[in-house]
């Protein structure tokens, strides 16, 4: 059974692991840095460093009608995206945070957008939103070496420049031992969050931790899911006689495809499923100092 642990036991327990995302220095409670006078802020229980600036949120047309979703909506927002989008995603973030004693074991969702997976887990994420405990830039992380004893990143590294700063973060804020769950998209259309700039193979995912002892890699999202976002967009493509505004119209109506989804509750098994999957899994583990 989950334990609930009043928010202030969170707030304490990422009060402590704080430290300068300049010089590391732990942070007092005015978060302001003693030896180079980096300062965060507070908003309630909320703390900031940096993240996205509102602009930067809504560049794209359609990242803009998400950031407005997900501030609306909050918790329901990831809800309905796991109902509407054509991914099926196998609930194994869940086993990865019980494989942790959350009550003892510090572990933080970077990039964890408006879902918080148990109470007891560090929200982290460029965006305000009202369930995120820390807003910051994911490859600078305003926390000190070796504070976590597991990390979850779903989803994020496709929306980052520079994936490789953010897994040496990853690495630093590990303690040894510490270990680390990631799904990153393979077949996947261009979707900004507030950008997109990459897919990654299987191997190539597996060659990006290659400083980590790999414990798994596998299918998180399958073939038919791959194929049926692809279906989707070049659907409303196809069909809007190249009009922007109608493909933007014609693409929700796609959604009515996606319960087919459920097909990849038995092709994701299948041997040569990475070769079209929608996106894979890695878990690994932060070894030696
Ligand atoms: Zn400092």
């Amino acid at each position: 059974m989950r334990k609930s642990v009043p928010p202030d036991r969170r707030s304490v327990r990422l009060a402590e692991a704080l430290g300068c995302p300049d010089c590391r220095r732990p942070l007092p409670d005015s978060l302001r840095c003693p030896g180079c006078g980096v300062s965060g802020s507070r908003n309630g229980p909320q703390i900031a460093f940096a993240g996205f600036s509102d602009e930067e949120l809504r560049q794209d047309p359609l990242n803009h009608l998400k950031e407005s979703a997900k501030r609306r909506f909050g918790p329901l927002y990831p809800l309905a995206i796991s109902l509407l989008s054509p991914v099926y995603m196998s609930g194994s973030v869940r086993s990865f945070l019980r494989s942790f004693d959350l009550d003892r074991d510090l572990v933080a969702d970077l990039g964890s957008g408006t879902q918080r997976y148990d109470p007891r887990v560090i929200c982290v994420d460029g965006g305000s939103y009202a369930n995120v405990d820390l807003v910051a830039d994911l490859s600078r992380l305003p926390l000190r070496d070796g504070v976590l004893s597991g990390v979850t990143s779903i989803a994020v590294l496709e929306h980052v420049p520079d994936p490789d700063a953010h897994i040496a973060e990853m690495w630093r804020v590990l303690a040894p031992g510490g270990r680390l769950f990631c799904y990153m998209p393979f077949i996947v259309p261009f979707h900004a969050s507030p950008d997109d700039y990459q897919r990654y193979t299987k191997v190539g995912l597996e060659t990006r931790f290659r400083n980590f002892e790999v414990l798994d890699v596998r299918v998180g999202g399958g073939p038919t899911s791959g194929l049926l976002w692809v279906l989707q967009e070049w659907l409303a493509l196809a069909l809007s006689f190249g009009s922007e505004r109608l493909y933007r119209a014609l693409v929700p109506l796609m959604w009515v495809l996606s319960p087919l989804k459920i097909l990849d509750a038995v092709m994701a098994r299948h041997p040569a499923a990475p070769v079209i999957a929608s996106g894979f899994v890695i878990e690994a583990r932060k070894v030696g100092p």
